[in-house]
């Protein structure tokens, strides 16, 4: 065999068997855009390089056309107008829309290499069948020239929000879809959630000159524009007639903006970390409330950079717009008025998505408890720690309880439109994904559980993680199975419910009869504490585990007992009766195993019984 003949068999066995599934493809965006602030309607010319990294014969793509969505018939009108529960910013506001209301994105020309493509409007998708098809490995231009009515604001995105910011433009252009080892996620816009293609944006943005712009990337231009680099003392001259505002972004999974033309610009450096822009409309109250929040923010990205691992880009804008918060690259757009506990919670919530969004990417469609969940649990722990209070993540537990009394849980791994209710979905992804986490310091151990979130965002960004990329890297950073956890927490309504059914005498030892009520397994932590205030951790592993967690708690005495098989829905705990007598005893005091029912938890002891044989099993 020659070597030549060896090297293309080896090369030709990588392609059969070593092929990475985990392929990404790539977009680089080039925009022009011109806003017409009378009229609210917007011409764009868009240059997207598509880079197909995919092993597939691509012979469509699909772009979504978001603003389509706020017309009267679309599917988020309908979906709004028919769900038990549906959102109040919503409603029927829709279907009420006059015609110089609606939003929209009319596409006038795509070619694809200079060569024209055939293509579709499929409500807020575009389906374009390619002039060529394109073959795995390699790079098509496309060219579109599309024009676009800013909707009055609904939802998100749209013009003069309630409290008056004249441009909210997010999800406001043709995007590509994402393409990836599952296909096209190519998903009507009918409520929530995106899932974006990794790359680079350079948009240029020509508006009336009075209008200031806060967005994604980092602003070009700030000298000929006359924005953007105030120097004090430096008297700024601006060119007559509109101007271009220039940003560039890279590696990031959409671009967002605002314009208004009474926003204040102020400016904070985080130590270490990026420059934070804030833009709102200063008025008696915001004048205070955003100024006291400034350094907040500051300290909510050291946090995070401390303990989940480093923001990526250099830039952070916080902008008054939109209808609440939501997060964008490098940016996000929030209501401005609120309380200051209000306004600090959402600025905390929407800068923790650049961790696992902006960053991480996943699928927030398919797995938006990793998006919401997660970024709920690091913003509450960022905050926590900032303002000295205990982290207990209690309000995420005590909405998934009030759900599962409700009736209305169905599983998280469901796709976020298609919950039954809005309540459903929202305590699903933030509350049971923040839950998911706080819960699994309970099961591998706190100091495990941050080594593993670093090293997960560490492995994962820019790579649109899945479920099973997390519980990979817990598992070995941990050394324990975890699946059997996801596919209970995220796959079923499946409850955790221990209980104590008895303390009892048995010949100079103590029996702890414990039951499993609810169909969930899990390793128990149970604390005895004697009457001379002494406490002994006995620590029961569950066999799916295939293992057991490391003390966490040193300064008390952790004794390891049989495993309880997940089968078995008894366990009796035999504890050796020692000088010392028993007080209470305990499941999981630290409270991070949501259990719907802690009443069974606890006993207090008065005298012991002795034992008798149980009658039932
Ligand atoms: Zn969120």
């Amino acid at each position: 065999m020659n070597l030549r003949l060896v090297a293309s068999l080896l090369l030709l066995s990588t392609f059969t068997y070593g092929q990475d599934y985990r392929w990404q493809q790539r977009v680089e965006y080039t925009m022009n855009i011109r806003m017409n602030v009378q009229t609210h309607q917007f011409t764009g010319d868009q240059k997207l390089v598509y880079y197909n990294n995919s092993p597939d014969t691509l012979s469509k793509v699909y772009y979504h056309l978001f603003f389509n969505a706020f017309q009267p018939g679309s599917m988020m009108d309908v979906r709004s107008r028919s769900i038990a529960d549906p959102d109040r910013r919503v409603l029927d506001r829709i279907a009420k829309l006059k015609p110089e209301e609606i939003g929209y994105q009319h596409v006038q020309s795509l070619t694809q290499d200079g060569k024209a493509t055939t293509y579709r409007v499929l409500g807020t998708l575009l389906e374009v069948t390619l002039a060529k098809p394109m073959l795995p490995k390699t790079k098509t231009t496309f060219d579109m020239k599309f024009e676009a009515q800013v909707p009055v604001q609904i939802r998100r995105s749209g013009r003069n929000n309630r409290e008056g910011i004249a441009y909210s433009m997010t999800q406001w252009y043709p995007k590509l879809a994402e393409y990836d080892h599952q296909g096209w996620h190519a998903y009507e816009y009918v409520a929530r959630e995106f899932h974006g293609v990794w790359g680079d944006f350079d948009v240029k943005i020509t508006i009336d000159p009075t209008f200031v712009i806060g967005g994604t990337g980092k602003l070009q231009n700030p000298e000929s524009i006359g924005h953007g680099y105030e120097k004090p003392g430096t008297n700024v001259k601006r060119p007559a007639g509109d101007l271009t505002w220039h940003f560039v972004a890279k590696d990031v999974v959409d671009f967002a903006w605002a314009a208004d033309p009474d926003y204040t610009h102020e400016r904070q450096q985080v130590p270490n970390g990026p420059e934070l822009h804030f833009f709102y409309q200063k008025n008696e109250k915001t004048a205070t409330t955003w100024k006291t929040m400034q350094p907040v923010a500051v300290k909510v990205f050291q946090h995070l950079n401390t303990v989940f691992g480093k923001y990526p880009f250099d830039t952070y804008s916080i902008i008054q717009g939109g209808d609440g918060g939501m997060e964008y690259p490098m940016c996000t757009l929030i209501l401005g008025e609120g309380s200051q506990e209000g306004l600090n919670g959402v600025m905390a919530h929407e800068v923790a998505h650049s961790w696992y969004q902006m960053t991480l990417a996943s699928n927030e469609a398919l797995h938006a408890w990793m998006d919401e969940g997660y970024t709920d649990f690091a913003s509450e722990e960022a905050l926590n720690t900032i303002f000295n209070e205990p982290i207990t993540h209690a309000g995420n537990y005590n909405s998934y309880f009030s759900l599962v009394n409700s009736g209305l849980q169905e599983p998280a791994s469901q796709h976020s439109d298609h919950f039954s209710t809005n309540r459903a979905y929202s305590t699903a992804a933030y509350s049971l994904g923040a839950v998911f986490l706080h819960q699994l310091k309970y099961l591998i151990g706190t100091e495990n559980f941050y080594k593993g979130m670093k090293r997960y965002y560490n492995t994962w960004k820019m790579r649109h993680p899945e479920p099973n990329d997390f519980l990979r890297v817990m598992e070995k950073t941990s050394g324990l199975q975890l699946h059997w956890y996801q596919r209970y927490w995220i796959g079923t309504t499946k409850r955790i419910d221990y209980g104590i059914q008895a303390v009892v005498d048995n010949n100079g030892s103590t029996l702890i009869q414990l039951q499993r009520i609810g169909e969930f397994p899990m390793p128990i932590d149970l604390v005895i504490t004697y009457k001379d205030g002494s406490k002994e951790l006995h620590y029961i592993p569950m066999n799916e585990l295939l293992g057991s967690k490391p003390v966490e708690d040193k300064s008390m005495k952790r004794v390891e007992a049989e495993t309880w098989p997940w089968v078995n829905p008894a366990y009796t705990l035999e504890v050796k009766r020692s000088t010392r007598e028993i007080e209470s005893v305990e499941i999981d005091p630290s409270l991070r195993m949501a259990d719907i029912n802690r009443k069974n938890n606890k006993v207090v002891l008065e005298a012991l019984k002795p034992y008798q044989n149980p009658t039932q099993e």
